[in-house]
């Protein structure tokens, strides 16, 4: 039946939805990482104390029992987890390939909304995104030199960043560092020069997010760099898998 185009639109879809039902997981990945331990457990509504889930980790994400907003704004994940998969599918990644750019890009969707509300960037996540890439790329069969050239791209990404970091860690921190690992190895997988070109989008998203600040005299506040990296590597993953 996926032989037919009716057949492979149905069988997109499936994938879509199945994919999908993992939104309420990267909501409890989210809240976890940007809700305050202290008083009450990070599971937790931090008004009421009940249990967050699985009730506020629905697309509504409010505490069942107060209301109270419990995590990223409504809808906001779910979209940003729809967009991606709907690109990478549009894209023509398949098979192992598309499992390892759809788990990869949902560890950098939670990512992106933990920099924005705390500006953290958890290394369990930046290394759960690595290891499931890894994972799932292993099955597709790609040559020594491809693989070559993914490790050397993230390893050139990541000393490039440690360099800025070093310069001045007022600017990028050390979660921005870390984050480049898995994006050198998505990007890099595909061509040496997507990770860069997703490097220079997002510096210049910071550049252009400061310059705003200024234009518009509101009071200078820190970029998150993290989200804006998520951001652009997932579309440059996109762009790069229509192009191959
Ligand atoms: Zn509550």
């Amino acid at each position: 039946m996926t032989g037919t185009p009716t057949g492979r639109h149905r069988a997109q879809l499936s994938y879509l939805g199945h994919l999908l039902a993992v939104t309420p997981l990267l909501r409890w990945l989210i809240i976890g990482y940007t809700i305050p331990a202290a008083p009450t457990d990070r599971h937790r509504c931090v008004r009421c104390a009940a249990r967050l889930w699985p009730d506020a980790c629905r697309p509504s994400a409010c505490c069942p029992d107060c209301r109270t907003p419990a995590g990223p704004p409504p809808y906001t994940v779910e979209i940003a987890a729809a967009a991606s998969i709907v690109m990478l599918i549009c894209s023509g990644a398949r098979g192992w390939e598309l499992a390892a750019y759809a788990s990869w890009s949902m560890f950098l969707i939670a990512l992106g909304f933990i920099d924005i509300a705390v500006r953290r960037l958890p290394h369990q996540l930046t290394a759960a995104a690595t290891l499931s890439l890894t994972a799932f790329l292993a099955p597709a069969g790609e040559t020594p030199s491809t693989w070559l050239e993914a490790v050397a791209a993230a390893v050139g990404l990541a000393a490039f960043h440690a360099l800025l970091h070093a310069a001045a860690s007022s600017g990028l921190g050390l979660g921005d560092v870390t984050i480049t690992i898995p994006v050198g190895l998505a990007l890099g997988w595909l061509d040496w020069r997507y990770p860069f070109a997703a490097a220079m989008l997002s510096h210049s998203a910071t550049l252009l997010a400061f310059a705003i600040q200024r234009t518009t005299g509101r009071q200078r506040q820190h970029q998150p760099f993290g989200t804006y990296l998520a951001t652009t590597s997932i579309l440059v993953a996109a762009v790069a898998h229509a192009a191959q």
